[in-house]
């Protein structure tokens, strides 16, 4: 069923336009909850990638010398446009990724808009400094990088797109963006958007295709900068290929992050966190909290309210309002978590709740808890990416930061307890780069979000994003004669 909501005019939006090349490899777009193909779009042929490069080098320093001010407001003129399409974006990005329309509708387009908003406010304050030295003087420039590529991941199309084009566009810079090739249809509205809002022609370009479009994308002498959101294995070949040609990287990567649950915390607030912290988006979330550490004290009324809570799951299709659980982004995905999930069986966790596929076309699994899960199993160290929760008990504070610290990953954490200092304490003492207190997984744009360890470099969001798309030019002024040797 491919319809006129979902076939988007082309596959890519290059210069201010769509174009298509069928001669690149035709990608079918999935609809997660029925299986049924939605839409086909049509991978960057090298003449594609070619053209949209090209283009984006061309625009650039003429978008550069545009004032700030007037980068800005084109930017908030886009996030207007987008607020008021919420409604059909949030219905595309629940077709793109079967998220349910409940949570599109409050997460996605909107998310994008505050990132336009905000970054178009920021434009015209990204200044440099003045040093005196002497008589003579240094100031610097804040300047743009010149062509950026954006790589993102399927779980928020339209989100991942914005976040990376309204912090490189407010500084300056122009952007080939290449969408997940399981999630390619959102990317083009927000292309589209940017250029009815008057972005020029160039400045934002959008490709389709996979890992190898990604791959050569990267490594073009014409690119300053590389941002990806993907897993660790990509993020790795991606920072090595960037590093060739010492090209700025960010890097916003995978995780396992620990949630932490003391025996003096308010219950409900952590049961809501855990929950959203692990089942949001069917758990294809980069920063859930999939290792809950629970102290023993507290355990078994936390397990009792999860599990009572979990009779408020309505799975079904996610284009009903009412529905607040949809499937996985693919049969892939949907194998690569069930197979973990059988892993924790086999490892002696036990299975708390869930764990069983849903039958159909969808590629559906439960919400599923797992308890008595030790350190050293593989559900409590690798990235699942999917509906699976992971209870370990603990004793003592300095235990549990050490056992919440022992990953590879530094993605977030989080902290409940009624304990002011030892809130404080356990966020100091996190290795993660976005840590929440009696709270979890929330991404203001105002606030920055990134990750240490394995999970990345670079921040997204915030003011630490402008240090991401600029790089400081210092220029040294001299009042007097130069002196020299001879
Ligand atoms: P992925 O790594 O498979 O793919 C990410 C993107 O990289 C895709 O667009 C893909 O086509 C591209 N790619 C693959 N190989 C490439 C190469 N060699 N060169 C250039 N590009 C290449 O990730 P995914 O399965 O799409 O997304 C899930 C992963 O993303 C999870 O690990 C999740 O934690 C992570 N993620 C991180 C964040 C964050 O902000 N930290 C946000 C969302 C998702």
């Amino acid at each position: 069923m491919q319809s006129k909501k979902t076939q988007p005019q082309a596959s890519h939006f290059i210069n201010g336009r769509y174009v298509e090349d069928k001669a690149g490899t035709a990608i079918p777009v999935i609809y997660p909850a029925t299986g049924e193909v939605i839409a086909t779009v049509y991978s960057a042929t090298p003449a594609v990638i070619e053209q949209a490069l090209a283009c984006a080098q061309a625009a650039q320093k003429e978008w550069a010398a545009w004032t700030a001010t007037e980068r800005g407001r084109v930017l908030h003129r886009a996030a207007e446009i987008m607020r008021q399409r919420n409604h059909e974006l949030s219905v595309l990005e629940t077709y793109d990724t079967g998220k349910p329309y409940q949570e599109t509708s409050v997460a996605d387009a909107t998310s994008a808009a505050d990132a336009l908003e905000y970054f178009g406010g920021l434009a015209a304050s990204i200044t440099g400094e003045y040093i005196q030295l002497g008589n003579d003087f240094v100031y610097t420039r804040r300047e743009p990088l010149g062509v950026c590529v954006g790589i993102g991941a399927w779980n928020y199309p339209t989100q991942i797109a914005a976040w990376k084009a309204a912090p490189a566009l407010a500084c300056g810079n122009t952007m080939v963006f290449k969408p997940s090739e399981i999630t390619p249809l959102c990317a083009l509205q927000v292309a589209e958007i940017l250029h009815e809002a008057g972005v020029p022609a160039g400045v934002y370009n959008v490709v389709q295709g996979d890992g190898l479009v990604g791959a050569s994308l990267v490594t073009d002498d014409r690119v300053a900068k590389v941002s990806l959101t993907g897993s660790v294995p990509t993020g790795r070949k991606v920072y090595a290929a960037a590093a060739e040609g010492i090209r700025h990287v960010t890097m916003e990567l995978g995780g396992k992050s620990p949630i932490v649950i003391f025996d003096d915390a308010h219950l409900e607030n952590a049961v809501s966190g855990v929950i959203l912290g692990n089942f949001y988006a069917s758990g294809q979330v980069c920063s859930n909290g999939t290792r809950v550490f629970v102290q023993k004290g507290i355990k078994a009324a936390f397990l009792d309210r999860l599990t009572e809570r979990l009779k408020g799951v309505n799975m079904g299709d996610p284009q009903d309002p009412a529905v607040n659980f949809g499937p996985l982004v693919s049969a892939r995905q949907r194998d690569i978590v069930t197979a973990y999930i059988k892993k924790g069986v086999e490892e002696g966790a036990r299975l708390v709740a869930g764990g069983q596929v849903v039958d159909g076309a969808g590629f559906f699994v439960e919400p599923t808890v797992f308890a008595e899960v030790s350190d050293n199993m593989v559900i409590a160290r690798e990235e699942i990416f999917g509906p699976v929760l992971c209870v370990l008990d603990f004793d003592t504070e300095e235990e549990v930061l050490a056992r919440a610290n022992d990953t590879l990953f530094g993605l977030a954490a989080g902290v409940f307890t009624a304990d002011l200092g030892r809130a404080h304490r356990m966020a100091a003492g996190f290795e993660a780069g976005t840590c929440y207190i009696n709270t979890y997984n929330l991404a203001p744009v105002e606030a920055p979000f990134g990750g240490s360890k394995l999970s990345g470099v670079g921040r997204e969001n915030s003011k630490a994003a402008i240090q991401h798309y600029t790089q400081v030019k210092g220029v040294y002024v001299a009042m007097g004669d130069v002196e020299a040797p001879f």
